[in-house]
Order: C-alpha cells, then sequence, then structure tokens
C-alpha cells in the first residue's frame, strides 16, 4: 500500500505526524522515547551510554527499585507466575487483588477500592460508567487527557470551567437544569503545572449544587499531605471526595490505576465498569509491588519530608534565577520558556550537560507556554539538585529566557 499524502486524510495525517518527528530527528532536537538501560537509585539513569541526573520521573519518594518492592514483585512470581489468565469477574481474581484493594482502601480512609490496569483506563471507564447521556460533566480545563477522554466516552453533556477557578465552576454549575445528575471532576496536582486544586471550595460547591466529585491523584498520593496519603490530608478534610482516584504508575513504582470510594460505588463499578468486566486483571508481580509500596509510604515518613524539602531547594534556586515556575507548589515544576523552539533549547544544552529533563510543547501546551517539565524526587540529594539548576541557568541565559 503506497503511503503518500494525497491519497486520503487518514494518510495525511500520519504524514504530517512522520515529517515532524523526521524534521526533529534531523535537526538533533528529537528528546522522546530515548532508552534508558539503567536506573541507578532513581536520581540517575543510563542513558545512551551516558549516565544522566534523572528530573523526568514521577518516581516521586525514590521508590523505584526499592527491595522490598522488588522481593514482593519476586514472591508474587514465585507463587502466582506472571500472568492472571482472564479477567477478575471470572477466574482471573487473586487474593493478592483482593490484599491490594483493602491496602488502597485504607491507605485512602474509604471503605473499599476497585483496581485496574492502567490509570488511563481507570478514567475512562469510570467516567464513563458513572455517566451518560442527559448527565452532565463539569472538568477543569487542565484536567489530564485521560479524564477528557472518558468525559467525552460517556455521552454526558461535556463543560470545561476555567483552570482551578471556582466562580467559573459556580456559573457552570449553575447552568445544569434541574434534576440533573453532575459530577465534577479534576486533578488534585495539574501534571503540566504543578499547582493544586482548590479543593476546599469545591467541595463546597458540590455539596451546595449536590454534584459528585471526583478527584485524580496521579501526582498527589505521597506527594501532598502529612503521611502522603493525598489532597485531603493536605487540606485536612475527611471524606469530602466520592471518587478517589489514583494511579500505580507514579509514586507507586508498579502500573494499575484505582478507585477508592464508597462500599456501594465500588460494587456497582466491579459489576458495570467495562474495563473491569472486559480487560484481564493487574498481573501478580505489579499488584504486590503496588501493595508493598503504599505500605512503604507508611513506614518511611522521610521520604515525604525529603521530597518536600528538595522541592523548596528546587523551585526557589530557578525562581531566584528569574526562571518563571508558573505556579507550582508541587514537585512537578514547569520551567517557563515562550516559544517551542527554546523550550527545545534548553532541553538540548540540559542534556549535553547530562540533565535528564524534557520539552513540552505545544499542542501539549498552548502557543507560547511551552516549557521544561522537571520534577525532583527523594532519591535526589540536594547539591545535585544544586548542580542542575546551575546548568538550567546557565543555559537559560545562554539562550536569553533569563
Ligand atoms: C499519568 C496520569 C494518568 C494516567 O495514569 P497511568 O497509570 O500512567 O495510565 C492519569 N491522570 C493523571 C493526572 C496522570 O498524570
Amino acid at each position: 500500500m503506497e503511503l503518500d499524502a494525497a491519497r486520503d486524510a487518514v494518510a495525511r495525517r500520519i504524514m504530517v505526524m512522520n515529517e515532524r518527528v523526521n524534521a526533529l530527528k534531523a535537526r538533533g532536537l528529537y528528546f522522546y522515547n530515548q532508552p534508558i538501560t539503567e536506573l541507578r537509585g532513581g536520581a540517575r539513569v543510563l542513558v545512551n551510554g551516558r549516565e544522566m541526573g534523572m528530573y523526568a520521573s514521577y518516581s516521586y519518594l525514590g521508590l523505584v527499585g526499592h527491595p522490598r518492592i522488588n522481593k514482593a514483585a519476586q514472591e508474587a512470581v514465585e507463587k502466582y507466575g506472571t500472568g492472571t489468565h482472564g479477567v477478575r469477574s471470572l477466574a482471573g481474581s487473586l487474593k493478592l487483588h483482593e490484599e491490594l484493594e483493602e491496602t488502597i482502601a485504607e491507605f485512602k480512609h474509604a471503605e473499599a477500592a476497585i483496581t485496574y490496569t492502567s490509570g488511563y483506563v481507570t478514567n475512562l471507564t469510570v467516567v464513563s460508567t458513572l455517566m451518560g447521556r442527559g448527565d452532565w460533566v463539569l472538568s477543569d480545563k487542565l484536567n489530564h487527557a485521560s479524564i477528557v477522554d472518558g468525559c467525552l466516552m460517556s455521552g454526558a453533556v461535556f463543560r470545561r470551567f476555567k483552570h482551578n477557578d471556582m466562580d467559573d465552576l459556580e456559573r457552570r454549575l449553575q447552568q445544569v437544569p434541574s434534576g440533573a445528575a453532575k459530577l465534577v471532576v479534576a486533578d488534585a496536582v495539574f501534571s503540566m503545572d504543578g499547582d493544586i486544586i482548590d479543593l476546599p471550595r469545591m467541595a463546597e460547591l458540590c455539596r451546595k449544587y449536590d454534584a459528585w466529585l471526583m478527584i485524580d491523584e496521579a501526582h498527589s498520593v505521597g506527594v501532598l499531605g502529612k503521611t502522603g496519603r493525598g489532597i485531603e490530608e493536605h487540606f485536612g478534610l475527611e471524606d469530602v471526595i466520592d471518587i478517589k482516584m489514583g494511579t500505580l504508575s507514579k509514586t507507586i513504582p508498579s502500573v494499575g490505576g484505582y478507585v477508592a470510594g464508597k462500599k456501594e460505588i465500588i460494587t456497582y463499578l466491579r459489576h458495570a465498569s467495562r474495563a473491569y468486566i472486559f480487560s484481564a486483571a493487574l498481573p501478580p508481580a505489579q499488584a504486590a509491588a503496588a501493595k508493598e509500596a503504599f505500605k512503604i509510604i507508611l513506614e518511611e515518613p522521610w521520604r515525604i519530608e525529603k521530597l518536600r524539602a528538595n522541592t523548596e531547594i528546587f523551585i526557589n534556586g530557578l525562581k531566584s534565577a528569574g526562571f518563571d515556575t508558573m505556579l507550582t507548589e508541587t514537585a512537578i515544576v514547569p520551567v517557563l520558556c515562550g516559544s517551542d523552539e527554546r523550550a527545545f533549547a534548553l532541553t538540548a544544552a540540559c542534556q549535553r550537560s547530562d540533565i535528564f529533563v524534557l520539552p513540552v510543547v505545544s499542542p501539549a501546551v498552548p502557543e507560547g507556554l511551552a516549557r521544561l517539565r522537571a520534577t525532583v524526587t527523594a532519591a535526589h540529594e540536594p547539591d545535585e539538585i544544586e548542580h542542575a539548576i546551575d546548568v538550567m541557568v546557565k543555559a537559560g541565559k545562554e539562550i536569553g529566557i533569563i
């Protein structure tokens, strides 16, 4: 089959993307999908034979490679093998899955929990199972793509409110016809900007307008709250979120997603959500690793303190050098560059100096707001972070960003 752009719209889309990728590769500006050959303690990685400082990891507490987690995964393989030979509802459910869900429920101070094979799939299936035609979903403008896709798939009326703007959310809530079911959904910590949702006001609005509240804690579990339990603990609130969603692929060094909440909600999802009914269960090793990781978060609180201290060093260092780090208060630190070109230039300079960071450019963020999205973790040492800041500052000056 000929793949040329003249054929039809599909061929054109394929060719346009290929041309964009090839053009970046030709200029040495293609930084994506680089194969890492070794993870060295989480703060350093081996890429293309070079050891680099890792500033693009979501392993916020540095748990990837933790001996106890590795051991739990290995023991699960010994006991159960590598697969689950099917869906949970039929023959695929293991005692281990139940234990993981109990552990999550306890960690989130919820009655029950359900797990899926990815965070993406969790949002897709949960939003589209709960909501349907005639219902309304109100979603923050900067919500993660998986939430957006879940909203679209649900068939509900889908409205976005201005980012973290509770007055705009209230206006939207007032537009919902009386009697229609409504869901308000947002990230706890926004994955591109690192800022935190105004949960106290959002929860209050949901109570006032009788809306369901779903929060995606992909970047807040292990990050927010004194003991790392997430956004409710951060704000000193107890059980204001109906659907407490999270992923097992970031702070928790495994793969998968979960929802915690009231027993009845979880029972409903277990019997109605298609990603649970029609897709195989989490593999044993991943379930065991996730279960162990939740325990370690509670048993090693120093990790949360260290993450917090490292975050402060990183943000303050960049800010005092003149970088715009937007509204971040967390370990996700946007380093604003402006044009896509400048973001690519800063990335290239950092990578030449063995600092592994990646650019986020349009259309993932609006034109003119291209940035590096850098992260720090509990695995970094302060002097490593200082060094990374020095590299960024030197390059930022040369490129004219600061
Ligand atoms: C990463 C992420 C997800 C998807 O999680 P995966 O487990 O990687 O599929 C969902 N929501 C947010 C906000 C995320 O950052």
